[in-house]
């Protein structure tokens, strides 16, 4: 299929969707990207590459590393990590704190923050350089080696990111972390700071659209079942309280940032992702989910 006619032909017919999104604010470095940023990047498992409007652009993937980090701490960590996080949808805001206290501080998933939390808190104590082993991981699933954090937007969530050390001190009190908080709060604001374009971006989610093995270098990331369980999580919980939603408009496991990208699989064929920085009140990037729908619906192509 030739993607780059398909991004022309639902790019139009998007022309006369009113993005009333608004970009995230609440991590002030974000606010500064223009909000009327579009890209798109789509990597076949067979080698195609196929890209529409700023995917060249870097973007921060904020919680679209949840799912790199997650598959690091289930390699390690095998199902011995399900018993610190669970992978239940979650029906409510990614960081909330009343659900938190009524879970007992054992988070629903690993995408919701405080999830992420618990996963940042087992990569501190396993890895020996956690900061960077991590990013060398992320450096080999894209084969690119300038893949960075950004201390600028890791520095900025932490100058407000109040609500995630409460969810942290909420689950050390219930014995859920083992590290220092702040070593595992500072970590996890870096997690989220790393930036991509969204072909880089496309082409490091590639393993999980190949069953867990990266089809341009050959390397086996993670076995195919750890892949069908990620694609699972993200499919359930990828969206935060609009994974329901996006299941039945888009149809393919997905996983979303507060940056403004979305990266969804469709195992067997490719990897892909959208970027638009206005975001609806789920905390998803408007356009990002409405092109998707389109780009599912035209191409008659979903994992149902
Ligand atoms: N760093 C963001 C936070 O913790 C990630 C949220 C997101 O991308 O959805 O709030």
């Amino acid at each position: 299929m030739n993607y780059n006619e398909v991004f022309c032909e639902v790019n139009k017919l998007l022309k006369s969707h009113v993005d009333n999104g608004t970009v995230a604010s609440y991590i002030p470095e974000l606010q500064k990207v223009s909000p009327d940023k579009f890209g798109v990047h789509l990597c076949t498992v067979d080698g195609g590459n196929f890209a529409f409007g700023d995917s060249e652009e870097k973007f921060s993937i904020q919680s679209i590393s949840k799912v790199l980090s997650l598959t690091m701490a289930f390699e390690i960590e095998e199902d011995k990590l399900w018993k610190r996080v669970g992978v239940e949808p979650s029906g409510n805001p990614f960081n909330s704190l009343v659900q938190l206290e009524y879970d007992e501080g054992i988070p629903r998933n690993p995408f919701i923050n405080a999830g992420a939390i618990v996963i940042a808190d087992v990569l501190v104590s396993k890895l020996k350089k956690p900061k960077e082993d991590f990013i060398k991981f992320v450096r080999q699933l894209s084969g690119n080696n300038q893949i960075d954090y950004s201390d600028r937007v890791a520095q900025s969530e932490k100058s407000k990111g109040h609500r995630n050390a409460a969810l942290c001190n909420l689950m050390k009190s219930f014995g859920n972390i083992e590290n220092d908080i702040d070593e595992v709060i500072d970590f996890y604001f870096d997690l989220c700071s790393i930036e991509m374009t969204c072909s880089e971006l496309a082409r490091t989610f590639l393993f999980l659209a190949n069953y867990g093995k990266d089809p341009v270098s050959g390397n086996k990331i993670i076995s195919s079942s750890k892949s069908k369980r990620i694609n699972a999580v993200m499919q359930l919980c990828g969206l935060y309280d609009e994974a329901g939603e996006f299941s039945f408009k888009v149809g393919l496991p997905g996983k979303s940032g507060v940056g403004g990208g979305i990266a969804v699989v469709h195992p067997g064929k490719y990897s892909m992702v959208v970027w638009s920085p206005r975001l609806n009140k789920k905390g998803n990037s408007n356009k990002g989910v409405r092109f998707l729908e389109e780009f599912t619906s035209y191409t008659e192509s979903s994992i149902f």
